[in-house]
């Protein structure tokens, strides 16, 4: 019997997309093989919510669990459809869900490089900054200018084979065991399995013929990043010696917090405070926007607690889906310190039909309301 899928991730059936995705991250990030090396639980751990992920985080998909089960991937395609996802899957899966950060690198060097043998080229280590963005670009998406210290190959430097491996990049050793001779290959440690060492280097560089430069680097930045997040800039990392690959540059998410917009998901709130005259004559007012301010009216006999929806005025979605609303939710401020003129106006009041609550001629109720606008 195999596990379900929500139980895996740990969320009741009726998780939203951000709830699978953030359960899943949090997953994916204790199970790590990286983090767990050798713990053959946790990689089965790791490998059962990447599938449930891959499977919840599909609509389509996720329909068709929700109706046949497991069942649902049974049966046609061959091979029983899920069940097989390998480390290269997942990790691909990674740039959904970490924004890129996770997949290749040096890190994991036990799934990418390192078997099968032969010559391998050496990868740069990878860099990690942090950006700080608004609101704003991070609702319209941005592309920021950064100064990063890089480590680059000086010029100057030559290279020649590697001696211990003669430039085949790994050694072989053979040993005599009950089964016979046995012959294994692993990675020259000389030259990390380049199978080139440096031959000259200019008096700056370092041991790996590498100087340390500063570089402005151009980061796109999509629109509807969330704070915490990791965008991968492929081969601004570090440079690798020889023939190497360099590594990349990390850039993990910050989000500043805005004066007067909340965000939730891709959608934005904003509280407006109107005054008992603009509440019962009506008003003209401006709110912010994440692109610059916008005038909106106010009705004449508007409730405290309605919600105004102005759709496409949040957040670009991350995946392509279109953009969040703004909801302006308004709030009546009732006066305190009354003069007596105006004491004396609202005691008149007191008894009067149009001053007493009525639900039913009212709009809905706030909760009714903010139902609907999440159903
Ligand atoms: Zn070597």
């Amino acid at each position: 019997m195999k596990e379900d899928y929500y139980d895996i991730l740990g969320i009741s059936k009726g998780a939203s997309t951000a709830e699978i995705k953030k359960a899943y991250r949090k997953m994916a990030i204790k199970y790590h093989p990286d983090k767990n090396p050798g713990d053959t639980e946790a990689e089965e751990k790791f490998k059962k919510s990447a599938e449930a992920y891959e499977v919840l985080s599909n609509e389509d998909k996720r329909a068709r669990y929700d109706r046949f089960g497991h069942q649902a991937f049974e049966g046609a395609g061959g091979g029983g459809g899920f069940g097989g996802m390998d480390m290269d899957d997942i990790f691909s899966q990674f740039g959904d869900i970490f924004g890129g950060g996770f997949s290749g690198g040096g890190g994991f060097s036990g799934f990418g490089g390192g078997f099968g043998g032969g010559q391998r080229r050496a990868k740069g280590s990878n860099l990690r900054i942090r950006v700080s963005l608004t609101l704003e670009e991070i609702a319209n998406g941005a592309e920021k200018k950064i100064k990063v210290k890089r480590k680059v190959q000086a010029p100057g430097t030559t290279y020649k084979t590697c001696t211990t491996c003669k430039g085949t990049g790994q050694v072989t050793r053979v040993t005599n065991t009950i089964l016979g001779r046995m012959q294994t290959a692993s990675p020259c440690t000389v030259c990390s399995g380049s199978g080139q060492i440096i031959d000259q280097r200019p008096p700056e560089a370092d041991a790996h013929g590498l100087v340390q430069k500063e570089e402005t680097v151009s980061i796109k930045i999509p629109s509807g990043v969330e704070d915490g997040m990791q965008l991968k800039v492929s081969g601004k990392g570090n440079d690798a010696p020889g023939n190497g690959i360099p590594g990349d540059l990390l850039v993990a998410i910050e989000e500043k917090e805005h004066h007067s917009l909340q965000r939730e998901g891709d959608n934005l709130h904003y509280d407006l405070y109107i005054s008992l005259s603009e509440a019962v004559l009506g008003s003209s007012r401006e709110i912010d926007t994440v692109t610059g301010k916008v005038r909106i009216k106010v009705e004449e006999g508007v409730q405290s607690g309605k919600i105004l929806r102005l759709r496409g005025k949040g957040i670009g979605n991350l995946n392509g889906y279109g953009k969040g609303d703004l909801l302006v939710h308004v709030n009546v401020w009732t006066p305190k310190n009354l003069s007596k003129e105006q004491r004396d106006f609202f005691e008149n009041m007191a008894d009067d039909e149009n001053f007493q609550p009525n639900p039913e001629k009212s709009d809905k109720s706030f909760f009714e309301k903010v139902k609907d606008m999440f159903s």
